[in-house]
């Protein structure tokens, strides 16, 4: 039934087995890791800790930015860092990887869910408001749920598979509550929104550098800061908050060991190189990808969002009916070509079943029609300037 389609597929990645989204090494990488074991500093501290941040903040535009050891345990204390305690509430969409909730219950606060909006994929700030307005009670600066009394403390949408969801609009709903707002930019490096690059918008932003994502160390994650003193403090907490006492181990706080090791952000260094050449195949890609599927009926390919530029993470299609994504789901992964459907909206996981939602029609569509292509890097060689 889908012939042409895995055709065309194969055109772009060949006759094997094609994965979703596989890292490529085409810099640096042997050489920095070479570097990296030779010092013996391959653990938590040494220079391409200091150098990755550095190269991260600068690409980004961030402030500060601060390594982490995977995008979980970023965003875990970038709501830390936000002020999220235990019994909070913080709003988020349904439509996310569960590292989002996860990463929330951390704290001790509980996952409200508020719809995305259609074009973006991304936490809808229309609905937003229209949740808060009927469900929230601003007094004193503080935003409390009418129905459970509890404080919502956050709100963190997410730019699902690498499209800017409409920050700019949802900053100014979270300043008008009184909510601290966190983005989860693990899946958007590259990505900018109005010329600016997601995770930025935020007080804190969460980026993710695990191997299935743009760029890779491995495992790995970053926080983005807009506030460079906030910044220097999550590396105080992120790293045990040892007190710098000469050779004594003191410590002021209970901390996290939330950093990435050395031989990780060596890895990183040499990716970042490549980002930029990364990001224009990918981008041709999609391209390839919505030309083919503006003339293939019962397809509508997702491309990127006005006034946003996509890092394309993962390409995605929406289908005409849930049984035609089943049907082409089967179809394709039967004979190599991996595609994969939206994540499990959270609301339906056993552990966050229970949480207050708004109305979730869009995520509800979304999850019955979509289905992620394969998205790797097809260029076999690349030169990335260092
Ligand atoms: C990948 C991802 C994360 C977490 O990243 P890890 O580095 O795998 O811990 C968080 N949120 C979203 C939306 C992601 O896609």
């Amino acid at each position: 039934m889908f012939e042409e389609e895995i055709r065309f597929i194969r055109s772009l990645y060949g006759q094997g087995r094609v994965p979703l989204h596989e890292p490529s090494f085409f810099g640096n990488e042997r050489k920095y890791l070479d570097e990296c074991v030779d010092s013996t500093y391959v653990s938590s501290v040494g220079p391409f800790v200091d150098r990755f941040e550095h190269d991260v903040a600068a690409y980004t535009g961030a402030a500060r930015a601060v390594v982490c050891v995977n995008g979980t345990s970023a965003l875990h204390m970038a709501l830390l860092l936000s002020g999220v305690e235990r019994g909070d509430e913080v709003v988020t969409q349904p439509l996310t990887f569960v590292a989002t909730c996860n990463a929330i219950s951390y704290t001790g606060a509980v996952p409200v869910f508020v719809d995305v909006d259609a074009d973006t994929l991304g936490l809808s700030p229309v609905k937003l408001r229209t949740w808060l307005e009927s469900n929230a009670d601003l007094s004193g600066g503080e935003c409390r749920n009418r129905t459970t009394g509890r404080r919502i403390k956050a709100c963190v949408p997410m730019h699902t598979f690498g499209h800017p969801a409409k920050v700019d609009e949802i900053a100014s709903v979270c300043r008008e509550f009184g909510l601290a707002l966190v983005e989860d930019a693990a899946e958007a490096m590259g990505s900018l929104f109005h010329g600016r690059h997601a995770g930025t918008f935020a007080g804190v932003g969460a980026l993710s550098f695990n191997g299935n994502k743009t760029i890779t160390t491995g495992g790995g994650g970053m926080l983005l800061f807009q506030d460079a003193d906030l910044g220097a403090y999550a590396k105080h907490v992120t790293t045990q908050a040892r007190v710098p006492r000469g050779w004594a181990f003191v410590h002021d706080q209970v901390g996290y060991n939330y950093r990435m090791p050395n031989i990780n952000a060596a890895l990183g260094c040499a990716q970042l190189e490549c980002l930029d050449a990364i990001l224009a195949d990918k981008r041709e890609t999609a391209e390839a990808y919505k030309a083919f599927f503006a003339g293939r009926r019962g397809f509508s390919f997702v491309h990127e969002p006005d006034g946003a530029r996509s890092n394309y993470w993962l390409n995605a299609v929406l289908l005409e009916s849930r049984e035609m994504r089943d049907a082409f789901l089967g179809e394709t992964n039967g004979c190599g070509v991996s595609t994969r459907p939206a994540w499990e909206l959270m609301n339906r996981l056993p552990m966050f079943g229970e949480c207050q939602r708004g109305d979730i029609a869009n995520a509800l569509d979304i999850e019955a029609r979509l289905v992620n292509l394969p998205s790797g890097v097809r260029r076999k060689e690349m030169s990335c300037v260092s």
